[in-house]
């Protein structure tokens, strides 16, 4: 399989992720981040799984799609020499039932049926398929990845594949020998060039200012604050990692820029955003040696 295009680490997951560590996110956005975290999770177990496979096609993962004026998010699609096959993946856990056509947990809470999205952007996808003049047929399914979720009362003919089902699902689309053309490759250029990256689906993220975030530095492993730092190196009191402290100086700098693309860096912003535990001395290397000065004297800055 080749990797035509790989899935990055949503925006607004590694946003929302900096801000859990550095204020206190109402229940509403603990949930949000919890949510996009365990999907996130499940995908990338996804993106493991398709790797191993050897037979020829291509992956394209997570596209953002306007077709037809309507616009539509695909977790994963694979490319085979005679089908495309579509996956929406979901990362649920626990014990769901199926009835007239909704998901429903034990406790009786209604979950959105996630055939409605699939079928929606199976019949859009074919109709782009036709319109960039490709005969190749379209199977679309709906993953269940985790484990520990059941579903009951589903009915057979429903394309859902379950984490039992992964291993012979995927065994049966690596068996097929057929090569694939630059008809294909083609297909998948073309489908690129249309992503977006904007998504109109990622929900409105808390307000923050720079004043009201915890400052200091955090294990790039777990988050902690609880740090013992040495000339070289930063080692975490609470899940043991060690790194080197330039890696983790750096990993800081890019939060702090994730969150305020706009700011300009200086010696003592820096200072301030790792709570005056770095020397200002070493502030300024890593500033010299991994971002490009601009202006002079005390109103230089670095981008
Ligand atoms: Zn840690």
């Amino acid at each position: 399989m080749k990797i035509v295009k790989s899935r990055c680490k949503p925006v607004s997951l590694e946003i929302l992720s900096v801000l859990g560590k550095r204020m206190s996110l109402q229940d509403e956005e603990k949930n949000y981040l919890l949510h996009l975290e365990k999907g996130f999770e499940g995908e990338t177990q996804f993106d493991t799984f398709v790797e191993q496979l050897t037979c020829e096609g291509l992956v394209l993962n997570d596209l953002l799609l306007t077709i037809n004026g309507t616009t539509c998010q695909i977790d994963a699609l694979i490319l085979t020499a005679d089908t495309v096959y579509l996956y929406e993946i979901k990362n649920y856990q626990g014990n769901f039932q199926y009835k007239s056509n909704q998901l429903y947990t034990f406790s009786g809470k209604e979950v959105v049926n996630p055939l409605i999205q699939l079928n929606r952007t199976a019949t859009l996808m074919r109709q782009l398929l036709k319109q960039l003049g490709s005969n190749l047929k379209l199977e679309a399914a709906v993953l269940f990845l985790n484990p520990s979720f059941t579903l009951y009362n589903v009915p057979v003919d429903k394309p859902f594949i379950f984490s039992t089902q992964l291993q012979t699902h995927f065994a049966k689309l690596d068996r097929n020998p057929l090569p694939l053309s630059k008809k294909h490759q083609f297909l998948a250029d073309k489908l690129v060039l249309l992503h977006q990256n904007d998504s109109p689906f990622a929900r409105q993220l808390p307000d923050y200012t720079y004043a009201q975030l915890r400052k200091g530095l955090t294990c790039p492993n777990c988050g902690s604050f609880d740090l013992a730092l040495t000339q070289r190196t930063c080692h975490c009191k609470d899940c043991g990692h060690t790194s080197p402290l330039n890696e983790a100086l750096l990993k800081q700098i890019e939060e702090l820029i994730l969150l305020f693309p706009d700011l300009h860096l200086t010696k003592n912003l820096l200072y301030d955003w790792f709570d005056g535990k770095v020397p200002k001395k070493k502030i300024w290397k890593l500033l010299q040696t991994h971002f490009k000065r601009y202006g002079s004297g005390r109103g230089c800055y670095y981008q």
